[in-house]
């Protein structure tokens, strides 16, 4: 689709960053204020530039090398080596690490960074030639390579890494592998990309989460260059809580499902890292933009009020309005009784179940209230009301940052990873907010 076409039919810009809540907005405001534009002398086009290391292993500028890092070490027992390519560019930048798999069983990333690293993106002349490139780019495919192997989201004794930094030496499997993590991928970045997809069960539709208090990852969630982008505090123990408490700028990408391959999640998370790369001017090119851009402040879950077989009349990244059906849920052990699950108002249906053996309580949709805004999807959208992410069908163009909408969807009480409304159904029940998210299903 022509978006850019789009522009000059567009009536008044749209401001509504009064939406956010208050105090929020201030706090956003006030870092943005307070952060200084880096100016590096190191990362100076005429500043000494030379060999990199990683790992014992030197890397020359303007060349890639494939560098094996083990997850432990150990003397004894498998050290679980994973395959960490450094391109390092011929002139000085910023280093940049691009993680997928650090949950096992999610394949967006280990699929967009193996992509990444096919010569149709490293080859001379190409995006990642990095004979072009300025600075450093670390692609990691695959962290959890023992739980790929496993198919599990786990690392083998059973903990998520994803909530065990900054890791510890001495402490258990996954803390170690957290810390050397830390040690040789992370502590020295100048910008981490993290790519995730939803857990077990569940697809996400692209979208970014970022804490925008923290200017550096504001302004890299903004660089990633795709519509939807959830103001989220991490979570306790997430690499991104831990680099952001070291003042790194950090990113979470999420899109599609465990166990799939979405191949417009994985797309989106190409042209993002692209666009990344290019708004740091480490490789050549302007960044694709999107039209608009929204900052929602928080999200709902709707969940089953039922137990039963789920059949999901939208899949996510469908434009929902209100009272519209999402899912109905039935039971062959109850022939003649069904539940419906509607959309509790206008707008978007971020994640959603993929797997159709449901409890009472378990996630049905992961819902983006859209009130007033719904307009701006509604002209983005195929033939089955999903919303086309920029990015997905090779259709972004370049703007400038100022001619991007940028509206902030105040959702009351949503935390990304922490709130939830019970669905409105024939078996309604009221919300309990002191439940909180298990684990598995919260983002990351
Ligand atoms: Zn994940």
């Amino acid at each position: 689709m022509d978006m850019a076409g789009k522009k000059g039919s567009r009536k008044t810009k749209v401001r509504v960053a009064h939406e956010l809540p208050k105090r929020r907005r201030n706090a956003i405001q006030e870092a943005m204020n307070a952060h200084k534009l880096e100016d590096r002398s190191d990362w100076d086009r005429s500043a000494e530039w030379g060999n990199t290391r990683f790992y014992r292993k030197i890397i020359k500028p303007g060349t890639m090398r494939t560098v094996s890092l083990p997850l432990l070490e150990t003397n004894l027992g498998d050290p679980w080596p994973i395959p960490v390519t450094i391109l390092h560019g011929a002139r000085p930048g910023p280093t940049i690490t691009v993680l997928g798999g650090v949950h096992g069983d999610e394949l967006t990333g280990p699929s967009a960074c193996t992509h990444l690293l096919s010569n149709a993106f490293t080859d001379l002349g190409k995006p990642l030639d990095p004979t072009q490139m300025a600075g450093t780019l670390r692609i990691v495919p695959i962290i959890n390579l023992p739980g790929y192997r496993s198919k599990s989201r786990y690392f083998p004794d059973g903990r998520d890494l994803n909530r065990q930094f900054p890791g510890d030496f001495k402490g258990s499997t996954t803390r170690r592998v957290a810390a050397q993590m830390w040690k040789h991928l992370l502590d020295d970045a100048d910008a981490i990309v993290d790519i995730h997809s939803a857990g077990r069960g569940r697809s996400n539709m692209p979208q970014i989460r970022a804490d925008l208090a923290h200017p550096g990852s504001n302004i890299l969630a903004k660089a990633f260059g795709i519509e939807i982008i959830l103001d989220s505090k991490p979570p306790s123990g997430s690499l991104r809580k831990t680099a952001i408490a070291n003042d790194i700028p950090s990113i979470t990408y999420e899109g599609g499902g465990a166990n799939l391959l979405d191949h417009e999640s994985v797309n989106v998370a190409l042209q993002g890292v692209i666009n990344v790369l290019k708004s740091l001017r480490m490789i050549p090119g302007n960044p694709n933009r999107p039209r608009f851009r929204m900052l929602a402040s928080g999200s709902h879950w709707l969940r089953a009020g039922e137990g039963g077989l789920l059949d999901m009349f939208v899949s996510s990244g469908s434009v929902m309005r209100e009272g519209e059906v999402i899912a109905t849920i039935s039971d062959p052990a109850n022939p003649g009784l069904t539940v419906d699950i509607v959309a509790p108002e206008d707008g978007l249906l971020i994640g959603a179940a993929t797997n159709p053996f449901t409890a009472a309580g378990m996630a049905v949709g992961h819902f983006l209230p859209i009130s007033r805004h719904i307009g701006l999807l509604r002209d983005q959208i195929d033939g089955n009301r999903r919303f086309l992410v920029c990015g997905s069908q090779n259709d972004a163009v370049w703007r400038e940052e100022t001619e991007i909408d940028e509206v902030a969807i105040d959702v009351q009480g949503g935390g990304v990873d922490s709130e939830w409304v019970v669905s409105k159904s024939t078996q309604h029940q009221p919300s309990d907010d002191t439940f909180s998210e298990p684990e598995e299903e919260n983002e990351a």
